[in-house]
């Protein structure tokens, strides 16, 4: 078990990836990725489509990406480490030219494997040498039949870093800049970077909310003709590139990313639409807790509940906690989780120069993965710490899949952290020592949670799909971006936001809709969490019986479809609405406690 800890975390341990940055065995490695790459780039061009020289050019990408992930994963978690570390910041930039290379390289073989009939496919995906290969493979294949001719391919390359990514610069240095004066309740005036007004959004003093809302608002109005521009640049790039690589829909492109059907996205958003009204619950119950007739945008993202005015816990006690909780419900998790901290595979240490955020990442050269979170004692820094064990789990269950096989989807990979938090949650919410307090803290922080990903992220999902339509028969003006955003805000949250809550500027001050690698990152996102609920419940029902299927889940999802992973391992069918709405009502046992808290 985890008493040997320490009172505060120690620093990660990174030696059997490097013996550290700039050391011989790193300085070599990168002569040798260089090497590598140049070769194959070279080698790619080789008109020779036979199927055993084809194999030999996919085993060799998938090994370079092996190595160039182990760099890359090293120097993101040497440069969140100590964020003002200038020589990281250099190979990284370094490396991540070496990544753009290696996408040509991946067109030029997408582009090969596209000009195969199927005849020939087949005989390729039969070579030994790629067993475990054939969906990935397949996927290349796809890829490469959606691509324009090579020569285009590298032109819109090109051009998409002056034109669709310099839509995403501006939007970043225009908002990484703003600020604006804002007037506390006790009356002192701040100038508060807009970096700091979701915070200030979250606090749980009303006044201050309704204070950082209305003032932060003014940078968002004043700047609304140029946000509104470089959404349209984006979204017209977009569809635009689309329509040349003969994709029909807007939305198949992130469904591609995400592995899913439309069949499954349509059969999510359906089942929520049905049973919008739990989620709203939790809203309205959040309203009453506060005295509210119904909620302002700006109290979305605040407690109702503060946390208990305990001492602060310490890493000690918050390993034992997570470790305790795993070890009874998922004793093979709870070893593993022994196995990260007794390796120190976790960096919490709180400490100056450390990036903000948590991430789980790792290596498939070694096979290791590393948690980053920076401890300050709170329960929520417990649950963070919860949510990375369940990704770096996700990653060990993988091990013996060849890295080809290894890459799930953003959609699969929230299932795996979020049946991590569940099982702490869980273990707490049913510890016999849980004070009312507590209790109340947990349960409002749950209900959060709930209606963050079931109502507002379709709110973005449906801003996002009506922009696009309309954007599809010119640009659309900025009024028209206000109107659309409201419509979408009423449409999912109801009476449940006051009439005036409303935001009309979401689209604008959501970073999320001007990310130029992708679009839709939204749906996701629900996907995770709903699928996640789902996994639990049957645990919940199945008990033990259930883990071994739940592993065979984890190990499958770099390696077919979500629909088919699903199925083949659990028996789901996320086709299926009455799969999304089971789901969706396992939150009623927690809803209906948070109903019962008493009101102030
Ligand atoms: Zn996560």
């Amino acid at each position: 078990m985890t008493s040997a800890q320490p009172l505060t975390p120690d620093r990660w341990s990174l030696e059997s990836w490097f013996t550290e940055f700039g050391a011989p065995d790193y300085q070599s490695f990168k002569i040798q990725l260089s090497a590598d790459l140049r070769a194959q780039l070279l080698a790619a061009g080789n008109a020779d489509s036979s199927h055993e020289v084809l194999a030999k050019v996919l085993v060799d990408f998938e090994q370079l990406t092996d190595h160039l992930g182990h760099l890359s994963a090293f120097l993101g978690c040497l440069s969140a480490d100590d964020a003002t570390n200038e020589a990281v910041k250099t190979d990284e930039a370094w490396a991540s030219t070496l990544d753009a290379e290696k996408d040509k390289l991946r067109a030029t073989i997408q582009a090969r494997l596209a000009a195969l009939d199927e005849a020939a496919f087949s005989q390729l995906l039969a070579s030994p040498t790629l067993k475990g290969a054939e969906y990935a493979v397949s996927r290349m294949r796809e890829e490469g039949r959606r691509q324009m001719a090579p020569a285009l391919e590298s032109l819109a390359a090109d051009l998409n870093v002056n034109g669709l990514h310099a839509w995403g610069r501006l939007y970043d240095t225009l908002t990484g800049k703003m600020e604006f004066p804002m007037t506390f309740p006790d009356g002192h005036t701040e100038t508060v970077p807009m970096a700091r007004r979701r915070a200030l959004m979250s606090e749980p003093d009303r006044k201050i909310r309704e204070a950082a809302f209305h003032a932060g608002q003014t940078p968002w109005n004043d700047h609304a003709d140029t946000l509104g521009a470089a959404l349209n640049g984006i979204a017209g790039t977009r569809l635009s590139l689309y329509g040349h690589r003969g994709i029909d829909h807007f939305l198949d492109t992130p469904l591609f990313d995400s592995g899913m059907s439309r069949a499954s996205l349509d059969a999510m958003l359906a089942a929520i639409r049905a049973n919008i009204d739990l989620p709203r619950r939790a809203i309205r119950t959040a309203a009453k807790l506060q005295g509210t007739p119904a909620l302002h945008f700006f109290d979305l993202e605040a407690p109702q509940v503060s946390a208990p005015d305990a001492k602060p816990l310490t890493w000690d006690e918050a390993c034992n906690t997570v470790g305790t909780s795993f070890h009874r419900a998922y004793p093979r998790l709870g070893e593993y989780f022994d196995t990260m901290l007794k390796n120190r595979w976790i960096e919490a240490q709180p400490r100056a120069g450390k990036r903000p955020g948590a991430f789980c990442t790792g290596s498939l050269l070694r096979r290791e993965e590393r948690v980053y979170m920076t401890w300050h004692g709170t329960v929520h820094d417990m649950v963070t710490l919860a949510h990375e064990a369940g990704h770096a789990w996700h990653s060990c269950v993988l091990r013996p899949t060849r890295s080809f096989a290894s890459n799930y989807p953003m959609t699969l990979a929230e299932t795996a952290s979020n049946f991590g938090e569940m099982i702490l949650l869980d273990g707490l919410l049913n510890q016999s020592s849980l004070s009312p307090e507590m209790k109340a803290y947990l349960l409002d922080q749950e209900m959060l949670r709930a209606h963050a990903y079931l109502i507002n992220i379709p709110m973005r999902y449906e801003f996002e799909h009506s922009f696009y339509s309309a954007r599809a028969a010119g640009e659309v003006p900025v009024s028209r971006l206000r109107e659309l955003m409201n419509e979408a805000q009423r449409s999912l949250y109801g009476d449940t936001l006051l009439p005036d809550g409303t935001d009309p500027m979401f689209w604008a001050s959501k970073m999320h809709f001007f990310i130029t690698g992708v679009s839709f990152y939204n749906f996701p996102y629900v996907f995770g969490y709903l699928l996640g609920q789902a996994l639990f419940a049957r645990f919940k029902l199945e008990g033990d019986a259930f883990l071994p299927k739940y592993e065979a889940f984890l190990a499958a999802t770099g390696n077919a479809s979500c629909e088919d992973v699903a199925m083949k391992t659990l028996g789901a069918d996320l086709t299926s609405p009455d799969f999304w709405a089971t789901a969706l009502r396992s939150i009623v046992p927690t809803l209906e406690a948070y109903e019962k808290l008493p009101t102030r």
